[in-house]
C-alpha cells in the first residue's frame, strides 16, 4: 500500500517540509463531499478545506461537468489581443458581488501572484501619475503569500528568515486585537505618511499568523488613518473571500472600500489554480495613456484560463444556491454553541470564531510557535481519528467545506473534545 508514498520520496520535494525527517505522504486516492479516501481503505474528515481552497466538497460533479465541457470546447488561448466568454463572464459576476467600487478585474495564477500584481499596480500607480511613493504598510506576523513581493510584505519569521536581505522593507502595524487598538490606533498615526503607497491587510482574519482575528469597526478606523494620506488600500481576501467569514468577503463587515483586492483559493471552490486582482476605476485609469510606457506590463502564460474561469463560475453558481448561504450559517452558528463548551476546558485559550472560521489556542508549557510539539500530538492524534486539521504551532482551527454535514461537526467536536483531555 506504501508503494505509491515510497515512488513519491524518491523523486518529490512537497511544499512547508522537512524532508529528512517527514513521515512518508498519504496517497489519497479519491474525494466526496468533505471526505477525502485514502489508498488504504481510510476516511479522513477535511476539516481545513485542503490548505483553505475547497468550499463545496471534492470532486463536487457539478464543477466537474462544466469543466469537463468547457474542457471540450476551449482548453486555453493567450490573453493578450484575445478573450473568451468564461473571462468576461467571470469579472461580470465578480464585480457584480465585490464592493461597488472595484471596476477591473485582473487574473493570474494563484494568491501570491495575486498579491504581487496588486503591489505592481500600486507602485506603478505613483509611478504613473509622476509622484514616486516607496513605503509600504503591513500588519505584523501577515501572511501574503511565498512569492518575493508576497514575502516582503508578510512579517519576518522563520519562513522568511534566509530572504530577509532580499526583501524590501516594509512598516509593520501592530496586530488591533483585543485591547490593542487604542495603541495600534497611535502607531497608525505615525507610520502614515504622505509617502505611503499602499497599506496591505488580511481583513478580520490572519490566516497563516494563526488565525489571529480583529474587529471590523477597528478596521475601518485604520483605514480612514491611510485614507488621509492618499494611501491606496489592499485587501488580501486570498484565504477570508467566498463565504469562510459568514459573508462573501470580509470586508462587507467594513465601511470602507479597498482600492485592490486580491482572491484566489476558494475563487474555483478550491479545484482549479487561478487568481485574481481587482482595483477600482482610479486605480484603472492612471494607466490609461498614450505613453506605452504607462501599461502594466505583467502576465502570465495561463492568464484567464478557460477551464479555471469556469470552474470559478461553477462554483460561484453554487455559492451563490440559498442551500449555500444557509449552510455556511449553519457551520457558524454550530462552531458558536462548540466555543461555549470550549469555554469548560482550562487548557484552551484566546478563543475566537468569524463566521465558518473557529480557532483556539492550546495553553501548554512555553513553547507557542510553529515548530511546537503540541502541533504534531495534535496533527496525530486527530488523523488517527480520521480527521485532517493542521494546526499553525498550537492554534487549533477549523475550516471545513459548507457541505459538512451537522454530523460530521458533532464527530469533529467530539474528537477535539477528546484531544482535549488527553493532551
Ligand atoms: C494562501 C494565501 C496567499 C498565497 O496564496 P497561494 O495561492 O498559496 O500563493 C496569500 N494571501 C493570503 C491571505 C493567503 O492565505
Amino acid at each position: 500500500m506504501n508503494k505509491l508514498a515510497e515512488r513519491d520520496q524518491a523523486v518529490i520535494w512537497h511544499p512547508f517540509t522537512q524532508m529528512q525527517t517527514a513521515p512518508l505522504p498519504v496517497p489519497i486516492v479519491r474525494g466526496a463531499g468533505s471526505i477525502l479516501y485514502g489508498a488504504d481503505g481510510r476516511e479522513y474528515l477535511d476539516m481545513i478545506s485542503s490548505w483553505w481552497v475547497n468550499l463545496h466538497g471534492h470532486a463536487h460533479p457539478y464543477i466537474a461537468q462544466r469543466i469537463s465541457e468547457q474542457l471540450q470546447t476551449l482548453e486555453h488561448v493567450i490573453f493578450a489581443g484575445f478573450t473568451h466568454q468564461p473571462a468576461v463572464e467571470l469579472a461580470e459576476r465578480l464585480l457584480e458581488i465585490l464592493p461597488r467600487n472595484q471596476a477591473k478585474i485582473f487574473y493570474s495564477d494563484n494568491g501570491s501572484t495575486a498579491v504581487e500584481v496588486a503591489l505592481k499596480m500600486a507602485f506603478q500607480y505613483w509611478h504613473n501619475l509622476g509622484q514616486p511613493r516607496k513605503k509600504v504598510v503591513a500588519l505584523e506576523n501577515a501572511y501574503h503569500g511565498d512569492t518575493f513581493g508576497a514575502m516582503a510584505v508578510s512579517g519576518r519569521s522563520a519562513f522568511t528568515a534566509p530572504f530577509v536581505p532580499f526583501l524590501f522593507d516594509v512598516e509593520y502595524l501592530t496586530v488591533p486585537t483585543a485591547g490593542q487598538e487604542a495603541d495600534v490606533l497611535k502607531q497608525a498615526e505615525t507610520l502614515f505618511t504622505n509617502d505611503v503607497a499602499a497599506f496591505i491587510v488580511e481583513p478580520l482574519v490572519q490566516g497563516s499568523g494563526g488565525m489571529v482575528m480583529y474587529e471590523p469597526a477597528f478596521l475601518d478606523e485604520l483605514f480612514q488613518v491611510a485614507r488621509r494620506h492618499d494611501s491606496l488600500i489592499i485587501a488580501d481576501e486570498v484565504m477570508t473571500g467566498f463565504g469562510r467569514t459568514g459573508k462573501l468577503f470580509a470586508i462587507d463587515y467594513l465601511q470602507a472600500k479597498p482600492d485592490l483586492m486580491c482572491l484566489s483559493k476558494g475563487l474555483t471552490g478550491g479545484t482549479m489554480a487561478l487568481g485574481v486582482t481587482s482595483c477600482s476605476q482610479a486605480l484603472y485609469d492612471a494607466f490609461l495613456s498614450d505613453d506605452k510606457f504607462k501599461t502594466l506590463f505583467h502576465g502570465h502564460s495561463f492568464t484567464a484560463n478557460p477551464l479555471a474561469c469556469t470552474a470559478a463560475l461553477a462554483s460561484m453558481d453554487l455559492l451563490l444556491l440559498p442551500e449555500t448561504q444557509a449552510n455556511i450559517q449553519r457551520i457558524a452558528k454550530r462552531h458558536t454553541e462548540f466555543v461555549h463548551e470550549l469555554t469548560n476546558y482550562t487548557i484552551v485559550a484566546n478563543i475566537r470564531q468569524r463566521g465558518t472560521l473557529l480557532a483556539f489556542e492550546l495553553n501548554v508549557g512555553t513553547q507557542t510557535s510553529y515548530f511546537n510539539d503540541i502541533r504534531d500530538t495534535a496533527y496525530n492524534f486527530l488523523m488517527d481519528c480520521g480527521i485532517l486539521m493542521r494546526p499553525l504551532g498550537n492554534v487549533l482551527y477549523l475550516m471545513p467545506p459548507y457541505c459538512t454535514t451537522d454530523e460530521q461537526l458533532t464527530y469533529v467536536y467530539k474528537q477535539v473534545k477528546a484531544l482535549l483531555t488527553v493532551i
